[in-house]
């Protein structure tokens, strides 16, 4: 049977799976709850509440994932490293979205494609961790593993895991998710007024006078059409926006999954996009098994010590019936390793005819520490792994569909260099991340305008 063949025969959910079947296999990253009768009545609780998205929206996604497979759209998905509830607060959510309009805006201007826009945010709360302990001064702790698990305090008591922070991690992704999609109902991404997206603490900024001048001449030609037409273009008033987060703490995703029996299959829809990272993303783990049962498209990061053959296999697992939208890998490689490690991939991928959406997070392989103790990452390796990538994939003929970027709209020094050149001393002005380095507004729309530079070439 061919491939096109299967398509028909897809059944949903595959053999053997259930949304607590990943409990059979081995599951890394997890905390160990104290409390199993209080962890079983907050998973009861997760699962009575309404979904934060619909399986028609994920669909849609998939739609669009499909069409970024086929060259027609180009994926810009960013955001947080790791959300807090403390910043589920409207200054925060609405200036993380400003820094991915502008960014979308340079990129359909550049590119001339329509962009796939997905946040990294919602429900980002999550966190992998290199080490299941933190040593300071002699005492050691857990460690943080995101909001949704336990506390960044460092003290015992905020390191115990609480399974009613899934509870409230739910319902600051549903406020975040309410307040965005009320902003967007509303015209905050309308095309006739990109300043609604400017940020207040932008004073003078080369890369800002660009942008101005690129958003006057849209400004201008819109205003031109709609003379022309005699009537105002709506579908340039909204714009889609879709949701992701790593699926790390499986028994949250496990509550939050749903059978739809419309779409005749489980959805996560706690998210639209969830992905595997890199330290979960064991074929034969819990992870993917949770994962090859959901209908949402998926991602999986993938680092340097993944070989074709393992990632054949992953794709096997994941997607066995080719199916347009679900499959996306996001590469993560580092800016020396990249020209070793991504092209041998690229050719597995390629020769076996497997259907992916390429996506470039030259972000995790770049993070590095300062002499005066701060983790960071330098833009030029960013941007340097990101070039790279383009150019691999250009001579693998293969292509690069999308970016994965830890941003924020917050003014804070946490990557150097860039624009206004950081240095390591600059880190100690504005460092505010909890988990890892974010670009900052300069920087991330500095890497839109070189992704359609690397385009355009
Ligand atoms: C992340 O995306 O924050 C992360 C931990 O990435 P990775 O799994 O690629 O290391
Ligand atoms: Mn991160």
């Amino acid at each position: 049977m061919s491939r096109s063949d299967h398509l028909q025969a897809v059944v949903s959910p595959p053999e053997g799976w259930a949304p607590a079947s990943w409990r059979g296999y081995q599951a890394m990253q997890q905390p160990t709850y104290g409390n199993a009768e209080e962890l079983d009545g907050v998973l009861n609780e997760l699962h009575a509440l309404p979904p934060l998205v619909t399986s028609r929206e994920v669909m849609n996604l998939r739609h669009q994932l499909a069409e970024a497979q086929e060259g027609k759209r180009f994926l810009l998905q960013g955001g947080d490293c790791a959300e807090i509830f403390d910043d589920c607060t409207p200054e925060v959510i609405s200036n993380r979205l400003k820094v991915l309009l502008q960014m979308s805006l340079v990129l359909v201007h550049g590119l001339r494609l329509p962009v796939v826009r997905v946040g990294r945010f919602a429900g980002q709360y999550a966190k992998p961790r290199s080490a299941d302990t933190e040593t300071k001064d002699g005492v050691t702790l857990p460690s943080y593993r995101g909001d949704l698990v336990n506390g960044p305090a460092f003290t015992a008591e905020a390191r115990i895991p609480d399974p009613r922070r899934m509870i409230k991690g739910h319902a600051r992704s549903a406020m975040t998710m309410n307040f965005i999609r009320a902003l967007i109902d509303d015209g905050f991404a309308d095309l006739h007024h990109p300043e609604y997206w400017n940020l207040n603490w932008v004073g003078h900024s080369p890369l800002a006078a660009e942008y101005q001048k690129m958003v006057s001449g849209i400004g201008d030609a819109v205003r031109f059409m709609e003379t022309l037409s005699g009537e105002p273009i709506h579908n340039l008033r909204s714009v889609e926006f879709y949701t992701s987060h790593e699926a790390l703490l499986l028994p949250y995703e496990e509550g939050v999954t749903r059978q739809v029996p419309r779409q005749s299959g489980w959805f996560n829809l706690g998210t639209h996009f969830p992905w595997i990272g890199m330290r979960t993303a064991a074929v034969d783990g819990a992870h993917v098994e949770y994962f090859r049962g959901i209908r949402n498209p998926i991602a999986v990061k993938i680092g340097p010590s993944v070989t074709p053959d393992q990632l054949l296999r992953l794709i096997d697992a994941l997607n066995p019936h080719e199916e347009a939208g679900r499959m996306c890998l996001i590469h993560r490689m580092s800016a020396t390793s990249i020209a070793d490690k991504l092209p041998p991939l690229l050719e597995a991928v390629k020769r076996e005819g497997r259907r992916v959406l390429w996506i470039c997070d030259p972000m995790h392989g770049n993070t590095e520490a300062t002499s005066n103790g701060y983790k960071t990452r330098r833009f030029e390796n960013i941007r340097s792994e990101l070039e790279q990538a383009f150019e691999l994939h250009a001579a693998a003929g293969t292509r690069l569909g999308g970016v994965h970027l830890e941003l924020t709209g917050e003014d804070v020094t946490e990557c150097t260099g860039g624009a206004r050149e950081l240095t390591d001393k600059d880190l100690e002005r504005a460092y505010r991340t909890t988990v890892d380095p974010r670009l900052n507004y300069e920087q991330a729309l500095e890497i839109a305008m070189l992704i359609v530079r690397k385009q355009a070439q």
